[in-house]
């Protein structure tokens, strides 16, 4: 999927999870810094191909490309795999805390609003007809649903035309129903 499918699937599974799991403490720095994070955490996956604009962000982002990409063996292998979210996960655990200075931001809600970026667009991808190999370095593919005539082509119709509008409606209808709470998060930030 493209990644301005993942951007806006990643950002809507972070106001979903906000609003069953509300934080009970947040600051401007910490909300800030787990919106950017959570649209890093869905493109990380892809880093794989070299079209990606995390490449485009980075000071001589193509070069170190070109010498990283090897080491994820391939598009779709193990940046789209639990090993690979393991992997990732343990990554932050070490990075986050030299660069983040935990007296101004919630270190724990940043890294999950990472991996919530980077889990919806294993999801997201896992609706694709190619699947996502999730077992890797088993080859299986696992798609949802399990035939995969049933999913969606990437950069179709479905993906171009109709995924944005559902996500927006589904993102109304989302802070309409849990309004209550979605205010009584933003509250904590003053
Ligand atoms: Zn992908």
């Amino acid at each position: 999927m493209t990644a301005r499918t993942h951007d806006a699937f990643a950002f809507a599974s972070l106001v979903t999870v906000a609003t069953i799991y509300p934080p009970v403490s947040l600051n401007l720095a910490t909300m800030f810094t787990s919106i950017v994070g959570n649209i890093v955490g869905a493109l990380t996956p892809d880093l794989d191909q070299a079209s990606n604009r995390l490449w485009d962000l980075l000071p001589a982002g193509n070069f170190v490309g070109k010498i990283l990409r090897p080491l994820l063996l391939g598009h779709r292998t193990l940046s789209h795999s639990i090993l690979g979210g393991v992997i990732y996960y343990k990554v932050l655990e070490f990075v986050l805390p030299k660069i983040l200075n935990a007296s101004y931001v919630n270190i724990g809600i940043v890294t999950v609003s990472i991996m919530i970026g980077f889990i919806s667009h294993l999801i997201a991808d896992s609706l694709t007809k190619e699947g996502i190999p999730l077992f890797f370095p088993f080859k299986m593919k696992i798609g949802i649903p399990p035939v995969s005539f049933m999913r969606i082509t990437t950069g179709g119709f479905i993906e171009n035309v109709l995924i944005l509008p559902v996500i927006a409606i589904y993102l109304i209808w989302l802070v309409n129903t849990k309004k209550e709470i979605l205010l009584s998060v933003l509250k904590l930030l003053d």
